[in-house]
């Protein structure tokens, strides 16, 4: 609310303003990169992304499958073509054996979205390896993963270019934003220009390039910087509430949940757990045993392979024969796992997915 009031009483009530800049540099601070800019949705962060990293008409982008649209949406906005990656079973994320399948096939893409998803870090050291390799560079989604670290660094800040969501949903939330991480500065420059109606300096208003309309109001960018200071607290509490969910689950042999990607400690943003193979009861089933206590829990991500509007993009598996992301996607289910939450309530949850499962 003081930054809230600043904006205000400065009369900064705009998309640009002191609250916008300070959080900008705040989370570089945080994350440990050079160049931020506060955008108005993580989908938007990509969509310059992408834009800035040179996609354009005709061109292949790889993205996991198993995620949310957003991560793929704006692939499409710059008339370019999704490839769909399947995940393993270890992290939930993108296989690096099913990326190198599709680079024999596609050896050229623009570009690779990994995603970090529910807070896990994807396996970036096998992934970076295959993409360096063919010099493509990666774009990281770390939408759901801000305060996960992974080999000491802090998620968001592995991408050539990387992007952060702050929609309501999210571990910290702006009601709806987003940024672009970067170490190189002619992107920045480039990102902020576009996302600003892509405006000349020239003391007219001329434009020479097609430009968007993408900044963070400094009201919203006033909302990022009073949460980022709870962020940490956050962080500590979703890993508190996935490590009882895991403790209350030990003894089922019929669920099992995702572990941490080695060298990732995952700020676990969801919790998510998987049904066994021959367990009879199904995700639905748990989500309505659970509604009728007037508790939401919600099916994972529909893979982007399977959803109607990408029919038609081509989808990589480790063994064509195995869908990994499918298989999970058709036995998870997120359970709540709000850091408000207290530990009552997630032994309650529990105990009522346990009587399902049994
Ligand atoms: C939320 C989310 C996005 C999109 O962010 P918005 O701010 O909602 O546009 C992209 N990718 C992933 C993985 C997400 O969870």
């Amino acid at each position: 609310m003081k930054y809230i009031k600043e904006a205000f009483d400065t009369n900064w009530v705009a998309p640009l303003g002191a609250n916008v800049t300070a959080f900008e540099n705040e989370m570089c601070d945080y994350v440990g990169r050079k160049y931020a800019v506060a955008l108005s949705s993580g989908t938007a962060a990509i969509h310059l992304g992408l834009k800035a990293l040179g996609v354009g008409s005709g061109d292949y982008v790889f993205c996991s499958s198993f995620t949310f649209a957003g991560s793929c949406n704006p692939i499409t906005y710059l008339d370019a073509k999704p490839v769909f990656i399947d995940s393993d079973y270890e992290t939930y994320n993108m296989c690096p054996e099913a990326l190198k399948k599709a680079f024999k096939k596609i050896p050229k893409p623009k570009a690779v979205i990994v995603v970090n998803l529910y807070g896990n870090q994807a396996n970036l050291v096998a992934l970076q390896k295959i993409c360096r390799e063919h010099k493509v560079p990666i774009l990281e989604d770390a939408a759901e993963s801000l305060g996960t670290t992974y080999n000491g660094k802090q998620s968001g800040s592995f991408g050539e270019i990387s992007i952060l969501s702050f929609n309501g949903n999210k571990i910290i939330t702006t009601s709806g934003g987003g940024m672009l991480l970067t170490d190189n500065k002619d992107w920045r420059d480039k990102v902020l220009f576009w996302a600003t109606q892509s405006r000349e300096d020239f003391p007219w208003y001329q434009h020479e390039e097609i430009g968007y309309n993408y900044r963070l109001s400094n009201i919203c960018a006033g909302i990022g910087r009073g949460q980022l200071e709870v962020l940490d607290e956050r962080v500590k509490r979703k890993r508190q509430v996935y490590e009882l969910y895991k403790k209350e689950f030990a003894k089922n042999n019929k669920i099992s949940m995702c572990n941490a990607t080695v060298g990732s400690n995952p700020n676990w943003w969801l919790t998510l757990i998987t049904l066994d193979k021959d367990c009879k009861a199904t995700f639905m089933d748990i989500i309505t045993a659970l509604a009728e206590y007037n508790i939401e829990a919600r099916p994972a991500w529909k893979p982007m392979h399977m959803q109607p509007v990408f029919k038609e993009c081509e989808y990589f598996c480790k063994d064509t024969k195995r869908d990994v992301s499918g298989d999970l996607f058709g036995r998870s289910v997120c359970l709540p796992s709000d850091s408000k939450m207290s530990d009552e309530d997630v032994i309650f949850v529990a105990s009522i997915v346990n009587n399902i499962v049994s």
